[in-house]
């Protein structure tokens, strides 16, 4: 019986790993199209200066409104988009929408001028001619390199240093700043932050959402915190949701905040409305 039983649980884990693959194959598809079917849109989300308490920045964030499976979050498509390639096509549109977006904010709307930060998955980074392709988009859209920000995350760096380093270095010198996401989630090596010219760490939100209860993560804060100052790097927390996390994060000297207390990600007009209202 034991056997059996052993067997049949095989089974059902073989069923459910098939319905998986069909539903990622299902999504696949209809991702192809997603693009050219103009179910693809930006949000954007507030970054707050925390000694200010000016919006200093936003983060692009990207949303698919998919006729067929409703609002898919991009923890679920940005995996299928990354195991298929099309992540390529979809952060090249990200970064141009951005770019587009924020010179014409900078033009009509922000009062002091702002970065827009575009995440960046690893497979893209990675690829042989990625610092030319920003180049390209912002010759194209006439976009500051300054006013532009990337997001990548560490496992971008997994293998090729020094193409790694050489890349970031090129981006740096066309004014491009460059974050770390997801700092402390990862493999986190404190290698390449010595080596690698970067501006920004952002730590995971992991470690910020129950800073204010937990002794463990608020020692990891102040930790990564006080590296990135000695690095000379500017320390962002996201994941804020409570007052009480901003009031720890302010004592342990973050540079910037970002999260649901601030504000959720917006689409474009009501990003302008808090931009305008924000005090
Ligand atoms: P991320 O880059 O770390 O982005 C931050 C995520 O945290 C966003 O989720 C944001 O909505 C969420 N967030 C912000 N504040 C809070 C908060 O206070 N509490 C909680 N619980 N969450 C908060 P989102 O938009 O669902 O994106 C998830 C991830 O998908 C992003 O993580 C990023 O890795 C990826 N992603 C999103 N847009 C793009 C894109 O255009 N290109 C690529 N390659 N990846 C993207
Ligand atoms: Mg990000
Ligand atoms: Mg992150
Ligand atoms: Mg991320």
């Amino acid at each position: 019986a034991a056997k059996l039983k052993g067997r049949n649980h095989f089974c059902i884990y073989e069923q459910e790993m098939n319905q998986a693959n069909e539903e990622a194959l299902l999504i696949e598809n209809h991702l192809r199209k997603a693009i050219d079917n103009n179910e693809l849109e930006l949000y954007f989300q507030p970054k707050l200066d925390l000694y200010t308490r000016k919006i200093n920045g936003m983060e692009a964030l990207l949303r698919w409104k998919s006729p067929m499976f409703g609002n898919i979050p991009p923890d679920k498509f940005i995996p299928i988009a990354e195991d298929t390639g099309l992540i390529i096509k979809i952060d090249n549109w990200v970064l141009e929408k951005a770019c587009v977006q924020n010179k014409e904010w900078n033009h009509t709307c922000f009062s002091t001028p702002l970065r827009v930060a575009v995440n960046i998955s690893p497979l893209h980074f990675r690829l042989p001619n990625f610092q030319q392709v920003v180049e390209d988009v912002l010759e194209k859209t006439g976009l500051d390199p300054q006013l532009l920000e990337l997001e990548i995350t560490e496992n971008s760096f997994i293998d090729n240093i020094d193409e790694c380093i050489e890349c970031l270095e090129k981006l740096r010198k066309m004014g491009i700043v460059v974050a770390i996401d997801d700092f402390g989630k990862g493999y986190s090596s404190l290698n390449y932050l010595r080596k690698f010219p970067i501006q920004s760490l952002k730590i995971d939100r992991s470690f910020i959402h129950e800073v204010s209860k937990n002794r463990e993560d608020i020692a990891i804060v102040k930790a990564i915190t006080f590296l990135a100052h000695e690095l000379n790097l500017k320390v962002v927390a996201e994941g804020i949701e409570t007052k009480e996390v901003i009031d720890i994060l302010e004592e342990i000297g973050c540079d910037e905040i970002q999260g649901y207390y601030i504000s959720r990600p917006l689409p474009k007009q009501e990003f302008e409305t808090i931009y305008r209202t924000w005090i």
